[in-house]
């Protein structure tokens, strides 16, 4: 996809634009719904209204009702929320278990949990990375309150089975929580199969605006709120909502509804950049035998920076990351990579594309001969 400076964004995973039909909805709602939603009167009940449609719309691409949505600022609050909500409902309940490749922003709360007296274990990955079901099962017993498997990886796109731990989870009498911010409007919702009692999605990465995001909370779970003080979203998340963050969250969601056919088209054209370019050039490609995300490649190329790379592609007018957004600037191998068992040479790093719903394949075209002259 082209950004207005006509650079080609191949960075989907870390951040999207708003499309127009979303940036128009934000325009209008931000005039049109300015009062604050919980006001009783007509500017109030308008914004109420905004707010109420967004919410039902994001209801509508998870697969839950409307009143399960909590609105939060970000998915990292809506992931703490959630994890927070499990551990302080069971107090007999002392362990929790991760994914050993879960975003930072449930992995480094473990320092915080464990201040608070809890045991954080870390489940492994597979070389496919894929996360152990059996290595989960064989440790989840009925002193674990929580745990979090991703839908779907943000670096590598390897799509995790979810239902798999859930039912493991329940079997437990563990509260299950999956990070859907990757996976949501790329392949369908794991909630109506998989039933986790919290999944949290983000606005920004489905072609919404930043600063909002919603945390699902399955009717009767445990929901401790982060903020108190208003009684907004059902006392779940104090302060004022905005009716035009909510308003073009939802148009987002309604998009992406409508436009999950287009992604078969991705995945043809992330393989054939694969299949092509990078297989010419002996890349390694993370995760390629499982299932993975239709827009998502992440390789590296033997004695290749990805940093360097990246550099050289920004000087052509492309856009691409060598993982997740949040760690870029850190050295060393990624976790997911280590924890894979994936081992890296040191002048060797990892180059990360994510298509976007409007890429095409002139795009990729011209991505493919930048990334030549760059490793010339
Ligand atoms: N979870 C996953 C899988 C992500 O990829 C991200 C962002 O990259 C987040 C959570 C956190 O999202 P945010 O930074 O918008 O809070």
């Amino acid at each position: 996809m082209r950004l207005a400076d006509n650079t080609i964004y191949l960075d989907c995973n870390a951040t999207t634009p708003m499309t127009r039909p979303v940036s128009d909805v934000y325009a209008r709602a931000a005039a049109e719904f300015f009062g604050n939603p919980s006001s009783p009167y007509g500017a109030g009940r308008k914004a109420r209204e905004g707010l109420e449609l967004g919410r039902a719309q994001v209801a509508s691409l998870v697969g839950c009702d409307s009143s399960e949505v909590v609105f939060t600022g970000s998915a990292t609050e809506a992931n703490y929320q959630a994890m927070l909500s499990a551990a302080m409902a069971r107090p007999e309940r002392d362990r929790i278990l991760l994914s050993a490749i879960e975003h930072p922003s449930i992995y480094d709360q473990q320092p915080r949990f464990r201040e608070l007296g809890f045991k954080v274990e870390e489940i492994p990955v597979d070389q496919k990375g894929v996360v152990d079901m059996d290595a989960l099962a064989k440790t989840a017993d009925d002193r674990v309150c929580l745990i979090a498997v991703m839908t779907a990886h943000n670096e590598t796109g390897v799509i995790q089975p979810v239902k798999q731990a859930a039912d493991i989870a329940r079997g437990v009498g563990a509260l299950f929580l999956t990070d859907a911010v990757q996976a949501m409007g790329k392949i369908p919702s794991p909630w109506p199969e998989a039933r986790p009692d919290y999944l949290s999605i983000a606005a920004h990465k489905i072609y919404g605006p930043k600063g909002i995001a919603a945390l699902i909370c399955r009717e009767g779970v445990p929901v401790t709120p982060l903020l108190v003080g208003g009684g907004q979203e059902g006392g779940r998340r104090a302060s004022t909502q905005s009716a035009a963050l909510a308003a073009a969250f939802g148009e987002a969601c309604r998009q992406a509804g409508d436009g999950a056919g287009r992604f078969a088209a991705l995945a043809a054209m992330r393989d054939d950049f694969e299949d092509g370019f990078l297989s010419s050039r002996h890349a390694v490609i993370y995760g390629r035998e499982s299932k993975r995300l239709p827009n998502t490649s992440f390789f590296s190329l033997p004695g290749v920076s990805g940093e360097e790379v990246v550099r050289a592609l920004d000087f052509r007018g492309i856009a691409v990351g060598t993982g997740s957004a949040c760690h870029s600037g850190s050295s060393g191998a990624p976790r997911v990579l280590r924890y894979m068992g994936e081992a890296l040479s040191p002048d060797t790093t990892p180059i990360r594309i994510s298509l976007g719903i409007d890429t095409t394949t002139q795009d990729m075209a011209e991505f493919s001969r930048a990334l030549e002259e760059a490793l010339k």
